[in-house]
């Protein structure tokens, strides 16, 4: 059921309602976003994002809702609120997973399914913690005293536009639950599930002012809130270029706290001496690579067979096979495996990349040859082999659906191949053998290692990349919560 969307979508573009600002959508006033269709080219219609001083009247709606009202006291409404709020998120599921397939190529039917249920899974975990809020009590010879978690306050959230739902669950359901007040930027290329959360947040009761989301463009409104003198925290998923400015903007502004969740460039690891069978892991590795058309932070980049070459081939025909059969179609397809790139610069950077490497000596295994006709954002999933060194794809992050397979002789060259690079976010091995696969926990440092299957685990565990792949904090886990948090230590003095 998409009706409510579809409304939504003519309501929102005929008024220009570019921004959500203390529980009412309201006209933007600042610099247009052109909405475009990913699988068609097209453009769905022109949004006036956020002035200067609507990013301002947003962070002010902001702190007064979180100053004058019972928001962040009040633990069990808070925990009461979040969960209604996850009932109406699974209400709208279709609804929300349009909106990403129309403004970001996502697969529907998948988005629907994982996307917003995580969401939904995420606020309901986080109003679970909100309600067995625990602090620490101390006693001493001098008094005693306890040590508790307050909400940071005014928290801006810059997202980008892979997963434009399922990363503003992890930002918001955390933040609300803490008690903080928020001011969301969406990526200009996914506004619309953004700006609809909004009016679901209001529905479900959440007060007015603590949710405000506003259209834009990072240069104006993204850099607005990262330099508010009056923005607590700013929480950020992207590229680590643009995530190293916010600790500028931090700095040159008030010290807010900032946390970074940046890209990676994962590792699917294969260790044949102990998988019975290498080809049987194949459709999960070519998922791990292409689902989401590669756009995931954690995609596997880089296939890696640790064994002999006889089976190195035989393991490569099969990953071949499965690459040929990954399904690339219209978003609302019930049979597409992945969908479009984002927008015509990332597929132009793709299969630059590509080119390059193939001009160089790479050899292309697999090249799915059957794409959508039409303007669409389309890019082949493709599978090479003998990427030389000093190509882009070689050390980049390519965020699009393809992978290279390698075959190494020992172990210990697999995890140099992950721990030798600036990034550090995530990873998979596959090993039956426990000794070995403990080895491998032991060797392999990434924030995220998965065991015999690709997982970013679950709404339980925390998120986050070591070395470049991040900057203080986790999403997901009680981690999160505690990032959206300030502690403060109260001491009574023994009379
Ligand atoms: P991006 O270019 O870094 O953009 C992310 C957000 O930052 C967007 O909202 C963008 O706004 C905004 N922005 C851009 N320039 C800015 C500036 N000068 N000042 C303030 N804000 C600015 O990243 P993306 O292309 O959207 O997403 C892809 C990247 O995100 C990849 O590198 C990927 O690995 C990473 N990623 C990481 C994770 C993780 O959890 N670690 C998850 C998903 C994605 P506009 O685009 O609207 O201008
Ligand atoms: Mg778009």
């Amino acid at each position: 059921m998409t009706e409510r969307a579809k409304t939504f979508v003519k309501e929102v573009l005929d008024g220009g309602l570019g921004v959500h600002i203390g529980g009412r959508p309201a006209a933007g006033e600042g610099t247009a976003v052109d909405l475009i269709n990913p699988a068609t080219g097209g453009l769905i219609g022109t949004l006036p994002g956020a002035s200067a001083d609507q990013v301002d009247e947003a962070v002010r709606t902001a702190r007064a809702s979180f100053s004058e009202g019972t928001w962040a006291q009040d633990d069990a409404g808070r925990a009461e609120t979040l969960r209604r709020l996850a009932d109406t998120v699974h209400a709208h599921a279709d609804d929300i997973a349009y909106l990403d397939a129309i403004e970001a190529g996502k697969v529907f039917h998948l988005s629907a399914a994982e996307d917003v249920e995580d969401v939904v899974a995420n606020l309901r975990y986080f109003a679970d913690l909100a309600d067995h809020h625990e602090g620490r009590q101390l006693q001493g010879p001098s008094g005693w005293g306890w040590v508790r978690g307050v909400p940071i306050g005014v928290v801006g959230v810059v997202l980008p536009w892979n997963f434009p739902i399922a990363m503003l669950g992890w930002k918001v359901a955390p933040a609300l639950a803490a008690g903080n007040a928020m001011v969301l930027k969406p990526s200009e290329d996914s506004v619309l599930s953004a700006l609809f959360f909004a009016e679901l947040a209001r529905e479900a009761g959440v007060p007015d002012g603590i949710v405000n989301v506003l259209a834009g463009d990072g240069e104006s409104v993204g850099q607005a809130l990262g330099r508010h003198d009056d923005v607590d925290m700013l929480t950020f998923t992207g590229s680590g270029e643009v995530g190293r400015l916010f600790l500028t903007y931090s700095a040159e502004s008030n010290l807010k706290r900032v946390s970074l969740e940046l890209g990676g460039r994962a590792a699917y690891i294969v260790d044949s001496e102990h998988t019975k069978d290498a080809g049987g892991t194949a459709g999960d590795i070519i998922g791990a690579a292409f689902g989401n058309a590669g756009q995931n932070c954690t995609a596997t980049s880089r296939i890696v067979y640790v064994g002999d070459e006889e089976g190195y081939r035989s393991f490569v025909d099969t990953l071949t096979d499965e690459a040929l059969a990954f399904s690339v179609g219209d978003p609302m397809s019930d049979s597409a495996a992945m969908g479009p790139v984002i927008n015509a610069e990332a597929r132009d950077r793709i299969v630059t990349w590509v080119d390059q490497a193939v001009e160089a000596g790479a050899t292309v295994l697999a090249r799915q040859p059957d794409l959508p006709e039409g303007d669409g954002y389309w890019v082949a999933p493709t599978l090479l082999e003998s990427v030389p060194e000093g190509t882009e794809l070689s050390t980049g992050e390519v965020f699009g659906p393809v992978a290279q397979v390698l075959r190494v002789d020992s172990r210990e060259e697999a995890v140099q191949l992950v721990n030798g690079e600036p990034y550090g976010l995530a990873s998979t091995v596959w090993c039956e053998d426990l000794a070995t696969a403990k080895w491998w926990t032991d060797q392999v440092k990434v924030g995220t290692l998965a065991l015999n299957g690709y997982s970013e685990g679950t709404v339980a565990t925390p998120f986050g990349g070591l070395r470049q792949s991040g900057f203080w904090g986790r999403d997901n886990g009680p981690e999160a919560l505690d990032g959206y948090r300030e502690l403060m230590t109260v001491w009574v003095s023994a009379p």
